[in-house]
């Protein structure tokens, strides 16, 4: 995993985000914005508040950008 920003995720303050290619997805979640599944093999978002990586967790794409824009995630 590097540190280089990506240019396809909005930031948040506060957070690292980091996309999970569908190569990578090899499990289900379910994502805490709009409680649907993501499924394996489904590249999403992963997000944790900084300093807490245990508290990651993952996001649809288009919810993450929302969260993100709204300037918070709950
Ligand atoms: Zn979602």
């Amino acid at each position: 995993m590097h540190d280089a920003a990506d240019p396809f995720l909005l930031p948040l303050e506060g957070y690292v985000v980091r996309r999970v290619p569908a190569v990578r997805a090899d499990k289900p979640y379910t994502c805490p914005a709009c409680g649907n599944p993501i499924g394996a093999g489904e590249g999403h978002v992963v997000a944790w508040p900084e300093e807490e990586v245990e508290l990651r967790r993952h996001w649809h794409h288009h919810c993450w950008r929302i969260a993100a824009r709204r300037g918070r995630i709950a």
